[in-house]
């Protein structure tokens, strides 16, 4: 009997920075669960990188650093497909099709784009045209591989909504091509906020490093950020609106040992909040000790590591010429002549 095809899952991170904890539990660790159930592209997307500023060097390095965070993080390259977006040709030759069926307007309401160009309009530089069409490359990265689900933060929601209508229009405009995206956004795993403002989104770009954990951060470091997390002034460990920071630190703390809140509260309760920040340390250090371990491991042989990326090319290459191929028989394109 034939096995019948499994579905395709893809999904991609910029290689901008180092990744964070909240990067770790919100996204990677959860790309790890499709391994088996889907047919897994994981994409490392150096073209959107380039958005705003990157040093050349720079991003050479932080390609390869993220490879090495993926698959230290999870991520099997014997399971799935790992590759870099510069290295596959289909990319942007998609997103310029699909951006011919765009309309402006859409692109200028995305909430991404407003506030990275506010952002970029305050420091002075100027807002480059590719911070505009960046949602289009983004759907041509999903589209290019037919995908049927593409695991996502709540963030990336609106991106989707627009792979989504492009899908929908250039079905409706030539004939059915695409299978529509369905976004796989986890409810379960709650945001988690940076350690010195609560009630802001740890992120990798927050100037203040103390409130994010990266995930290669030393020990002796980690322990210090949490030691000195922004607390409240009361005594109980308690999940509540009017203790932000603690319950951050219970997030944290359940999505790592996969506790319920309620368990922990009932744990810790006559606690006091020093005892409990080194319980959340040791459980974050212990967690991250071997990935840190294994991406050191993966770090030293640079070879192994374009051979990986060799192989996701192939693999993500041979789909997205089905793709293209078939998208531009039908846009009218005369068939390519191959030598
Ligand atoms: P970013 O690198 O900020 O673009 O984040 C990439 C993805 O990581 C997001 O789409 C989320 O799924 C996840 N993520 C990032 N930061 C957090 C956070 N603080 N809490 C939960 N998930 C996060």
């Amino acid at each position: 009997m034939e096995t019948p095809e499994k579905p395709v899952a893809l999904t991609c991170a910029q290689p901008s920075s180092r990744l964070q904890l909240g990067n770790y539990l919100g996204a990677i660790r959860r790309w790890g669960t499709f391994q088996d159930t889907h047919t897994c592209f994981f994409g490392i997307v150096d073209l959107h990188a380039i958005t705003v500023p990157q040093k050349p060097t720079d991003l050479r390095h932080n390609s390869l650093s993220l490879l090495a965070e993926y698959i230290a993080c999870g991520l099997d390259a014997q399971k799935s497909h790992l590759f870099l977006q510069s290295q596959v040709t289909g990319h942007t030759e998609l997103a310029w099709i699909l951006g011919c069926i765009t309309p402006l307007g859409q692109l200028q309401r995305m909430t991404q784009f407003k506030d990275k160009s506010t952002r970029q309009e305050t420091e002075g530089t100027f807002i480059g045209a590719g911070l505009l069409y960046y949602p289009i490359l983004q759907a041509g990265d999903i589209l290019l591989y037919n995908a049927d689900i593409v695991p996502v933060g709540e963030d990336q929601k609106q991106h989707l909504e627009l792979t989504r209508d492009l899908a929908e229009r250039f079905n409706a405009t030539y004939s059915p091509t695409f299978k529509i995206p369905e976004p796989a956004i986890d409810k379960e795993v709650s945001k988690i906020m940076s350690l010195q403002d609560p009630t802001k989104k740890m992120s990798k770009s927050d100037p203040d490093p103390r409130g994010v954990i990266f995930l290669l951060d030393e020990p002796a470091i980690i322990r210090k950020k949490i030691m000195s997390a922004v607390t409240d002034t009361g005594n109980e460990i308690l999940a509540h609106e009017t203790k932000p920071g603690i319950s951050n630190l219970l997030t944290i703390l359940s999505a790592l040992t996969h506790k319920p809140i309620s368990a922990l509260e009932a744990q810790f309760k006559g606690i006091g909040y020093g005892d409990f920040k080194k319980a959340v340390a040791d459980v974050v250090i212990n967690t991250l000790s071997p990935i840190q371990t294994h991406y050191q491991a993966l770090m030293a042989d640079k070879k192994a590591l374009e051979a990986i990326l060799e192989a996701g090319r192939v693999a993500a290459q041979k789909r997205a010429d089905q793709t293209l191929a078939k998208v531009y028989r039908k846009v009218g394109f005369l068939e390519r002549q191959r030598s």
